[in-house]
């Protein structure tokens, strides 16, 4: 039987029964079967007992080709590669980053109604694989699309790293005039329980509906599939390894929650930037820069530190409201001289910055005389509110821009970076 896209189907497989559109998969031994409930589902030909068609899809030309209506804002979708551009080896049940971008649309005909998609692979990189290079790459691509008239520019992107990207384009991308939207998923987008799927599809609809020209995340907002959060590209961390509400805004709010079935878009802090007369530039990242981020424990010794003596800049996630282990206390903790001595070194030859290692709330690095000492030596990081990631982001950027005027930038609010005053509701406890 010839079935083609858009048909309505009843497979039955050896355990199970499914009712759904039949979608061409890119692999021959695998059918995908858009489920009523808007899911997609990748099933083995070998599973299968029985196929019946139910109809034809009278509509297929309209509903699975690609859109390119005038009347709609012109979207641009980047490929860069990660779990919501993969789909699973039947054979070894692995994850393979080699989805075409035309097979995703075709997977998710609704972006075909929201917007002109314009759709291109430009990677295919896991992304803990990513290097500085990756991000002068895309943000160049970005810029191209822009230039080619996309209102809107949606970036696929492997979830664990997508908030150093965000960060980065967050920097590299100055004057941006619309919206450009990080989008990642926790199961590939050929799997059943995919969230690939509603958080693309929500991107889209906050692309073509929102004034926002900034630099956005936009991942399920919790374990419902309704909402999706759209978050800054600054103030965000992945906080679980699976869930698909991984990504939470850290001192911050979410911007909006979308819901493209309901057509809402419900803001819940504007703190984006928004349309503007300036021209749109690229500020790169120097991919020679070696930039280190080392997390302070117990039991630590001075050559962990001197270590990063030959790196451009180091961010150490501190503990606490900004502490490091440099007080000798007792016959026991006599190390600790040593790595204050370290520290010392270290600040003479490149930019030293603390972090929060409690990832929320802010430094001050006035309370304890341990501090003040690290202060006098120059040890940045008073104040510091940005996650241990946007920190180290905007460390390297500076040096590759502004070498020279790197430490007094630092904590100056330059994109969104820093917020000045962090509210209760700003914390895990708060749902939105
Ligand atoms: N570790 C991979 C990445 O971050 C896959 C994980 C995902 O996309 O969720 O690219």
């Amino acid at each position: 039987m010839k079935l083609a896209n858009g048909d309505v189907i009843n497979v039955i497989t050896r355990d199970k029964e499914y009712d759904g559109g039949f979608i061409q998969s890119q692999k021959k031994d695998i059918i995908t079967v858009k489920l009523n409930s808007g899911y997609n589902i990748g099933i083995n030909k070998k599973e299968i007992k029985k196929i019946k068609l139910i109809s034809k899809n009278k509509t297929e030309k309209k509903v699975f080709s690609f859109n390119f209506n005038k009347k709609l804002k012109k979207i641009s979708i980047l490929h860069t590669g990660g779990t919501v551009a993969s789909v699973v080896d039947y054979k070894t049940g692995a994850v393979a980053p080699r989805f075409k971008p035309e097979e995703i649309l075709n997977m998710f005909p609704e972006l075909n109604e929201i917007a002109s998609i314009n759709s291109r692979l430009i990677g295919n990189i896991w992304s803990q694989d990513i290097r500085f290079v990756h991000f002068n790459i895309l943000a160049r691509e970005i810029k191209k699309e822009i230039e080619d008239g996309a209102k809107g520019v949606i970036i696929t992107h492997g979830t664990d790293f997508l908030h150093y990207t965000s960060a980065a384009l967050s920097f590299a991308l100055e004057n941006l005039p619309v919206p450009v939207l990080l989008v990642g998923s926790q199961r590939s987008s050929d799997r059943g329980s995919s969230d690939a799927g509603m958080n693309l599809i929500n991107a889209v609809y906050f692309a073509v509906n929102s004034e926002m020209c900034d630099v956005g995340i936009c991942m399920h907002n919790s374990m419902n599939d309704d909402y999706c959060a759209i978050l800054s590209g600054l103030k965000t961390r992945k906080m679980h390894a699976s869930r698909r509400d991984a990504f939470k805004a850290i001192n911050s709010k979410p911007w909006a929650l979308v819901d493209y079935r309901k057509g809402e878009i419900k803001y819940v802090d504007k703190n984006f930037n928004k349309k503007h007369n300036g021209k749109l530039e690229l500020r790169l990242f120097n991919d020679k820069l070696k930039i280190g981020l080392l997390k302070s424990t117990i039991n630590m010794d001075a050559k962990q530190f001197l270590f990063f003596k030959n790196y451009d800049g180091l961010v150490i996630e501190a503990s606490g409201i900004g502490n490091l282990p440099t007080s000798v206390l007792d016959r026991y903790t006599k190390e600790h001289k040593k790595i204050f001595n370290a520290l010392k070194t270290l600040t003479k030859k490149t930019v030293v910055v603390l972090a929060a290692q409690t990832i929320f709330g802010r430094l001050n690095m006035n309370v304890y005389s341990n501090q003040r000492e690290m202060q006098e030596i120059r040890v940045l990081g008073h104040l510091n509110d940005m996650t241990p990631e946007t920190t180290f982001v905007k460390l390297a950027w500076l040096l590759s821009n502004y070498k020279k005027e790197t430490k007094d930038l630092l904590f100056e609010n330059l994109r969104g970076e820093i917020n000045e005053r962090l509210m209760s509701d700003e914390f895990l406890d708060k749902n939105f």
